[in-house]
């Protein structure tokens, strides 16, 4: 390979009194990468560095972008394959060949952390002696790999092991790849100082090596131990049993290897000499690149979650727009959680409900969010009060003079929704954005009740709105692309994520997740004992058990959406297929009134204090029947598969018209697990794993399986087959 026709990506800059800084600068670029001319540059400057050792004081490595290092190219390992994987696994190690000629130069090497040093950043910033960091926003440090379903291999593992000790490496950055502001970062000992600006920055790091004639890294230094000690010491031995726990805790048992490898990789590497636990941590590494799990995570926190946020299904030419001030209507479990979310984005709320005691009462809820951010040091006293002073609770329509947003969010009932519209329309500003939180009525009939039609879109939350990052804009037949792109601004405004639906009834999530539940449901039904079916939910990697969450949305209110859609159904000249979960939830209401967790009684017991006990003991008299029980793959694939089915279908009628915010939408807004990358490229990365055959045809095998044991509901919809015998996959590109 002819590696000088490449141009250098680090730039050698040498002062008088010999401190090199090494600018990570890759030409045309807007970010540094970890791609093969970083590589050769890193190899080529290594060498010199020790070539040049007895006239250089140390050493400064820095960057020229706004980012310190963005890490490894996810384009590249997307695509390794077992055939090149040794390839890649060659590349790492001659990353970390260079790296430690860097840290073994026996001169004082420091990273001058201008901005983030996510990843491979932070691994590169792991090998110089000392980490001082910018105090700026963007200067995030940390190893988020595990959410990518990858593993720390260019000596993350090794190194924050041999720092830290095997159990606080695993809780402070490996398992949960927390990305650590500079002040977090400092406390936790990710780095070592914080500078104020640019200047204090490079200050700092040339102090560093000016004070010291030589530096090695602690773990070069004779006598050097682990802290908290190997695994092998009876004390770490009994900690480390407590860490497939904490694993659990993490991933709820789910399938997904990279949590598993990465405790292998810590207990591994901390017993061994550092070039062996090289060579162990990307081993670990490149078992999680070749696989599908790994792949479908980052097509879907990376790829996916980049293309909808930037703005994929957002109308082209409409001039992005700000709000300055929003009407939320309704201050209820929504409303509150909506003021809340738009005032910390800066944006000024009036919250009206029916009285000023109900608004009040909603703003309390932000003042109990506040409270507890700056309890635990997440803001402070000042922004607190600033964010608290942006919401202004009222029961009079005249308040929302000048909003030009408003977001309405009270019970659900249509003709409600219409009055609380014609109240307002002519109070807020005439052009004002006219959103609904709606989270089952189709919009087109609630735009009814305006008359700027064109104005009007759904705007559908998640609860808890604070902590949720999805939106689900929805579509109504008239609504305008001025509409639609101001709801997709509004929505980045406050900091989430926005997918676009059409209208339909129960739009994309509601529709989806409701089938996810009926299935659990209706295997209770069957006879099956509800603590499999909450099992097989949990290892499947739902983040909710399914009755569980049937109790939380409620059986009535599952009941009553049942109804209307019905009622739908047949109106449009259509025939209504009743689900096998119906009677079950009909059972529960009217024969052994258990209408859910907010009447006290469901699926499951609750307390006095409404919190949840075990499961109902009435459950297994009434409907448990010995001899009932069926694979626990299938229990696992029911729900699965009659999420993504039915997803098929939304973009075969057209609710769906896009891939990728069907993928996220399914992971952040309805817990489809995380691992599948959503649910299309659940489809598109099926690993056959019942014996069926992989991919888009072995999915199709395996539905027709379904359908045959459990019902029609399974058969794969027209546009699976025709993709499926076309040998495509379900892709925007
Ligand atoms: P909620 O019962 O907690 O709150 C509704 C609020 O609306 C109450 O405070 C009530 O006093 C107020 N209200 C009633 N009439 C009003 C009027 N004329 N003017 C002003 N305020 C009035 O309900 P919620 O759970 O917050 O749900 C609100 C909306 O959000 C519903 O349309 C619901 O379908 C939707 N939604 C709910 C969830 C959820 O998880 N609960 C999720 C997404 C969407």
């Amino acid at each position: 390979m002819d590696t000088t026709a490449r141009p250098s990506t680090i730039r050698w800059e040498e002062s008088e009194d010999g401190v090199v800084t090494l600018v990570l600068d890759d030409p045309g670029q807007s970010a540094n990468t970890m791609n093969a001319a970083f590589i050769d540059s890193l190899d080529a400057v290594a060498q010199r560095l020790v070539e040049r050792r007895d006239d250089i004081r140390g050493v400064v490595v820095t960057s020229a972008k706004r980012s310190f290092f963005a890490g490894g190219d996810l384009r590249d390992l997307i695509s390794v394959t077992p055939a090149t994987a040794q390839q890649s696994f060659e590349a790492g190690m001659r990353v970390k060949r260079s790296l430690r000629a860097l840290e073994t130069l026996g001169r004082p090497v420091v990273a001058a952390i201008n901005g983030a040093a996510l990843g491979g950043g932070y691994e590169i910033a792991l090998a110089c002696h000392h980490r001082v960091v910018l105090d700026t926003p963007a200067a995030r440090v940390g190893l988020p790999e595990v959410t990518l379903g990858l593993l720390p291999g260019g000596g993350g593992v090794t190194r924050t092991v041999r720092m830290f000790g095997v159990v606080d490496a695993l809780r402070t950055v490996l398992l949960e790849g927390t990305q650590y502001g500079p002040v977090d970062a400092l406390e936790a000992g990710l780095v070592d100082e914080i500078a104020a600006d640019p200047d204090e920055l490079l200050a700092k790091a040339r102090a560093f090596v000016a004070a010291r004639p030589e530096s090695a890294q602690p773990w070069d230094r004779p006598g050097h131990r682990i802290p908290g000690g190997t695994p092998s010491h009876p004390k770490l031995a009994a900690q480390l049993s407590a860490l497939p726990a904490l694993l659990r805790k993490r991933t709820g048992g789910a399938p997904g290897p990279a949590p598993r490898n990465i405790l292998a990789a810590a207990v591994e590497t901390a017993q061994v000499d550092l070039d062996t636990a090289f060579v162990v941590e990307a081993r670990y590494l490149t078992e999680l690149v070749t696989g599908q799990i790994t792949k479908n995570m980052i097509q879907a926190f990376f790829f996916d979650l980049q293309a909808v946020n930037a703005g994929a299904n957002r109308p082209k030419g409409v001039e992005p727009g700000k709000v300055a001030k929003v009407a939320v209507l309704g201050a209820g479990m929504m409303g509150a959680g909506i003021a809340y979310s738009c005032a910390r984005a800066g944006i000024d709320v009036v919250l009206k409900d029916v009285s000023l005691e109900s608004a009040l009462k909603g703003k309390a809820y932000s003042e109990k969010l506040c409270a507890k951010a700056v309890a635990k040091g997440r803001t402070s006293q000042e922004k607190a009060a600033a964010l608290l002073a942006r919401i202004t609770p009222t029961a009079e329509a005249a308040d929302l003079a000048g909003c030009d947003a408003v977001i309405e969010a009270v019970f659900e009932d249509t003709s409600l929704k219409h009055k609380v519209f014609q109240e307002i329309e002519h109070v807020v500003a005439p052009d004002a954005l006219l959103c609904s939180n709606t989270s089952t009525l189709p919009i087109t009939a609630l735009a009814e009740g305006v008359e700027r039609q064109g104005d009007f879109i759904g705007l559908h939350f998640f609860s808890p709105v604070d902590r949720m990052p999805l939106v689900e804009i929805i579509k109504g037949e008239r609504t305008g692309d001025g509409a639609l792109a101001r709801a997709f601004d509004l929505v980045r405004q406050i900091g989430k994520t926005p997918i676009v639906v059409n209208d339909s009834r129960g739009f994309f999530t509601s529709r989806v997740i409701g089938h996810f539940i009926d299935e659990g449901v209706a295997m209770v039904g069957e006879g099956i004992e509800p603590a499999s079916v909450e099992q097989a939910a949990a290892q499947a990697g739902y983040p909710a058990k399914v009755l569980s969450l049937m109790d939380e949305l409620a059986l009535t209110l599952s009941r009553k959406i049942r109804e209307e859609t019905k009622r739908a159904v047949q109106e449009a000249g259509r025939t209504w297929e009743p689900h096998p979960a119906d009677h079950v939830v009909d059972r529960m209401i009217d024969e052994f009134e258990r209408p859910g967790r907010s009447g006290g009684a469901g699926f499951y017991e609750y307390g006095e204090d409404g919190r949840r006990a075990g499961l109902w003991p009435g459950l297994r008299e009434h409907f448990t029947k010995p001899g009932s029980e069926i694979p626990f793959a299938d229990m696992q694939e029911r729900m699965l598969f009659s999420e993504a089915l039915d997803t098929v279908r939304l973009l075969e009628e057209g609710v769906l018209t896009s891939v990728a915010d069907a993928n996220i939408g399914s992971i952040f807004g309805i817990g489809f697990p995380g691992w599948t990358g959503g649910v299309l490229q659940y489809i598109n990365g099926y690993d056959g794993g019942a014996g069926a055959g992989a991919g888009l045809p072995g999915f199709v095998a395996r539905a027709r399986e379904l359908a045959d044991r459990y019902g029609e509901r399974f058969t794969p919809p027209p546009l699976l087959l025709r993709k499926a015998e076309r040998g495509e996959t379900f892709t925007d590109f």
